[in-house]
């Protein structure tokens, strides 16, 4: 029987519902949650995905703003930009489009961003609240395979779980946050032996390393739920043939576009995996929702007296 799908555009629409009953509260109160978005230079990628963050706030009646510096900016010009949204109180979140231009200390500008205001959940001090398991706003990918787990009510603690990647934006936080659920977690990376073997007795099996369709159907447990963040596009035809070889309808459509989209999970999981979500339309939705959520979160934490009471 093929997995049931882990659809990310309709969990996306549910939250955003919710955000907007939430946004309208914060309204009010008169709170106006807002976004911040800085994208340096022209990459056509992240303006593609720096617009769609933006409309998404625009979807939910969220304040944005987006600063365009051009592609020369020093650090020092980008310190600046970011210390003066730190002090801007209608900016609820920060966001810095990667990657920056080389000439940039990236690391220094995302650690120079307000941890309150750090909606992407890459700042150190959000990183070890994670890891201690305290309040703080936590990476967007990661936070929204664990809404795709638990709205699709797959059970997590006690369960094996397997976390293939292990970079501080997606494969770290999602361990501990599958460790927080009380799975029982382990991490593999390209260091990892005997990767089939390890990944075989996973119940939740989250793949997050960029090979397209790397992970082979036969080192899924039958019945697990995989969680596919990998987005790889493929353009070689012998490629595409191989991994969409049970698909005909894609193999048509890659023929007809030239490129697909694959997942780090090979699409013949389908026929063993319990549940599995696709590529696209299952993880890439719910991390711009994710920030939408992490926006929200942010204002409500900075701004409503109970955060203050909270708090104090
Ligand atoms: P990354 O920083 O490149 O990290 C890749 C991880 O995979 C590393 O830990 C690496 O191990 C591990 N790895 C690489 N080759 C491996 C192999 N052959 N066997 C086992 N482990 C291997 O990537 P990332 O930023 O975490 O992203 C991973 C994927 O998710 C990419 O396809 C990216 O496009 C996608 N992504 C999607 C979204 C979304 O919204 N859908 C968001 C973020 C990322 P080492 O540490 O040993 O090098």
């Amino acid at each position: 029987m093929p997995a049931r799908i882990l659809d990310g555009l309709k969990i996306r629409d549910e939250i955003f519902s919710e955000l907007k009953s939430e946004v309208a509260k914060l309204h009010a109160q008169g709170i106006r949650p807002g976004l911040a978005a800085v994208l340096v230079g022209e990459n056509p990628a992240s303006q593609l995905y720096v617009k769609s963050k933006i409309a998404a706030c625009e979807q939910l009646g969220m304040a944005s703003w987006l600063h365009t510096p051009p592609a020369g900016v020093s650090t020092d010009y980008m310190l600046q930009l970011v210390r003066d949204l730190n002090a801007d109180d209608n900016v609820d979140g920060i966001l810095i489009q990667l990657p920056l231009p080389a000439q940039i200390d990236s690391k220094r500008v995302l650690e120079s961003v307000d941890p309150a205001k750090d909606v992407d959940g890459f700042h150190p001090v959000n990183m070890g609240m994670l890891v201690s398991n305290r309040p703080g706003l936590v990476a967007c990918t990661p936070a929204g395979c664990m809404e795709m787990l638990r709205r699709n009510k797959i059970p997590i603690e006690g369960a094996s779980a397997v976390v293939l990647g292990r970079s501080d934006i997606v494969g770290k936080p999602m361990a501990l946050l599958l460790l927080h659920a009380n799975a029982t977690v382990t991490i593999c990376h390209s260091k990892t032996r005997y990767l089939p073997e390890v990944i075989r007795p996973a119940e939740i099996l989250v793949a997050a390393i960029g090979k397209a369709g790397f992970v082979q159907p036969d080192w899924i447990k039958p019945g697990a739920a995989v969680i596919d963040v990998g987005t790889n596009k493929v353009t070689d035809p012998a490629e595409a043939a191989q991994l969409l070889r049970n698909f005909p309808e894609r193999l048509e459509k890659f023929r007809a576009k030239g490129n697909v989209l694959i997942g780090d999970v090979h699409p013949d999981a389908m026929q063993i995996a319990g549940a599995l979500s696709p590529v696209p339309g299952g993880v890439g939705p719910m991390t711009i929702t994710m920030l939408m959520s992490n926006t929200v979160k942010a204002a409500r934490l900075r701004r409503t007296s109970s955060a203050a009471v909270a708090r104090s």
